[in-house]
């Protein structure tokens, strides 16, 4: 790593706005692993958190309970992320009074996936909302919210092409979007020329890069090939052998996560969503290595 991007790190934090991305737990002991986390990354003062939402009522409620938990035992400003999967437009409607009655004043708007399964056929629930575009526009109806929706930087799988993918991104900022955060991504060139289309559509809202730490190479292989991200041949290298050295892994899986961190932090980025995976670890590192601290922690203390 080169000097400059070194000794330039101690006054970049000061500008840098992080996020932290949870999903609901569905077990007492996934849920104390989170309170765990949620507890190690609030010192950071993240911009705010959001917690995932799935189809189907018990999804749903774990959402609404990790978000009620958030909001009465953290000083964090939880945003709760909305999908218009297996849902009517008023069943939705009803979900997004009862985050707003807990105090919630934050939202993901999302499509969502079929219930059968990324990859399937998407059919839009009969009389539900069809796309996130229509869901955006039901929030802003609904109240004065700050709502954020997604964004592709190697474009959604079910995109034809970038043209109809930044065209759905443009009808979400006209119904009242005012933040995307993206898909993950390995190469920080793909988001580099998805927000120079972006801005030459006429976009301006801020393009967040959501960044997906990898604590479990396989995994995010596998993943990464049904939504759609890319999986550079050069980060399997850094991972290939690693799958029974789990301490090597997150030593890699830091170093990965914070160059291409600093990397876009050098071309100009200042927000960063992190996709926790309901772990501290490896977004505390980064978060450490771009000068977001809690406030107690120096420099000098933390090197003693
Ligand atoms: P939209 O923005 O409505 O559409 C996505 C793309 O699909 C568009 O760009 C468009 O080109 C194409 N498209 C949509 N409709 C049509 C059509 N009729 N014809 C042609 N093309 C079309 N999923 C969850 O279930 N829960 C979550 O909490 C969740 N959180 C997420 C958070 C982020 C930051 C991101 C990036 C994704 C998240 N997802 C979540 C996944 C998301 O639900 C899926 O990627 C889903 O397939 C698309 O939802 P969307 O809101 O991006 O869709």
């Amino acid at each position: 790593m080169n000097e400059s991007r070194l000794s330039r790190r101690s006054d970049i934090g000061a500008k840098i706005r992080v996020s932290f991305e949870f999903f609901p737990p569905k077990t007492d002991e996934m849920e104390a692993r989170l309170w765990d986390t949620v507890q190690r990354l609030e010192p950071l003062s993240p911009d705010f958190v959001s917690v995932t939402y799935g189809a189907g009522g018990s999804t749903r409620e774990r959402t609404q309970r990790t978000v009620r938990r958030i909001l009465e035992e953290s000083n964090l400003v939880p945003a709760a992320h909305l999908t218009c999967v297996d849902a009517t437009g008023e069943e939705v409607d009803r979900v997004i009074a009862e985050f707003a009655a807990m105090g919630v004043k934050r939202f993901v708007a999302l499509r969502g996936d079929p219930a059968a399964g990324v990859g399937e056929r998407y059919l839009p629930h009969e009389g539900g909302y069809v796309n996130a575009a229509e869901l955006v526009g039901a929030l802003k109806r609904a109240g004065d919210f700050d709502i954020s929706v997604s964004a592709y930087p190697e474009k959604h799988p079910e995109s034809p092409d970038f043209a109809t993918d930044i065209e759905m991104l443009k009808r979400k900022v006209d119904n009242g979007a005012t933040r995307a955060i993206t898909q993950f991504f390995f190469d920080n060139d793909l988001y580099e020329r998805y927000v120079e289309r972006v801005r030459r559509a006429g976009i301006y809202i801020p393009i967040v890069p959501g960044i997906l730490p990898v604590h479990n190479f396989t995994q995010v292989a596998n993943f990464s090939a049904r939504c759609g991200a890319h999986v550079p041949a050069w980060l399997a290298e850094r991972f290939d052998g690693l799958q029974g050295d789990a301490q090597t892994h997150a030593l890699v899986a830091s170093a990965v996560a914070a160059e291409q961190v600093m990397d876009l932090v050098e071309r100009g980025v200042s927000d960063f969503h992190f996709y926790t995976m309901n772990r501290a670890d490896l977004a505390f590192a980064v978060c450490h290595m771009i000068g977001i601290r809690a406030p107690h922690t120096d420099g000098a203390s933390a090197a003693a």
